[in-house]
C-alpha cells in the first residue's frame, strides 16, 4: 500500500484486532498512554489524547486504541463509542489503576468496584488542598508521599472515597503518578 505522502493512515485492522465497527464506521485512533501513568489506554487525536492529556505527556504506540478493552480510559471510550459520560467512579477507578501499586490501591479498586461513592474530587495547589480537605494528622497510611506532594506544592487533584469504616484519599499530582493514602474517618 502507498504510504499516503508519508502520513500515517490506518493504524489497525478491525478484522485482525477483533473490533466490531458500528454503523457509520468508527474512526481509528492510535493507542497512547500517559507516560507517568501506564496501564490505561487512551486514543490519540491531534497531538493530545481524546480526553485532553497533552501530547508531551503521552507515549504513543503503533496500534489502535481499542475502546472496548477493560483498560481503556472511560473518557476516551465515551468519545469513540458515543457512550454517555462516564461516572465519577469510572473515571476515578481508571486513575487509581495507574496509581502507585500497593495494598491500598488494591483495596480501593475493590471498593470502587463494589460501588463505593466518590465523596469529593477537587483540584488546586497541593498545600492548600491538603490543608482544607485532607488534614495530615488524620492520614495513617501513605503519609510520606503526601509530604512530598505538599512540599512540591504543584497542581493537584484530590479525591476522597469513604467505604464502610475506611476513608481513602487519592492524590492526583499533575506532574507525577497518582497514589492512594488512607485517613482516619473525620468528624
Ligand atoms: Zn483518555
Amino acid at each position: 500500500m502507498a504510504a499516503g505522502g508519508g502520513r500515517l493512515t490506518a493504524v489497525g485492522d478491525p478484522e485482525r484486532d477483533g473490533w466490531r465497527l458500528g454503523p457509520g464506521r468508527r474512526p481509528f485512533f492510535a493507542l497512547c498512554e500517559e507516560t507517568d501513568v501506564p496501564g490505561t489506554g487512551h486514543g490519540l487525536s491531534k497531538g493530545a489524547s481524546l480526553c485532553g492529556i497533552p501530547g508531551d505527556r503521552l507515549t504513543v504506540y503503533r496500534g489502535p486504541f481499542d475502546p472496548t478493552r477493560d483498560t481503556a480510559c472511560p473518557g476516551c471510550r465515551a468519545q469513540v463509542l458515543g457512550d454517555p459520560e462516564p461516572t465519577l467512579q469510572d473515571l476515578l477507578r481508571h486513575r487509581v489503576r495507574g496509581a502507585v501499586p500497593g495494598p491500598l490501591r488494591a483495596e480501593l479498586l475493590a471498593a470502587l468496584k463494589q460501588g463505593a461513592q466518590v465523596g469529593l474530587w477537587v483540584s488546586g495547589r497541593a498545600a492548600e488542598l491538603v490543608r482544607r480537605h485532607a488534614r495530615r494528622e488524620r492520614i495513617v497510611e501513605g503519609g510520606a508521599l503526601v509530604e512530598a506532594v505538599v512540599g512540591a506544592d504543584g497542581p493537584l487533584g484530590l479525591a476522597r472515597v469513604v467505604h464502610g469504616t475506611r476513608e481513602f484519599l487519592v492524590f492526583l499530582p499533575q506532574d507525577g503518578r497518582p497514589f492512594v493514602a488512607r485517613a482516619e474517618p473525620g468528624p
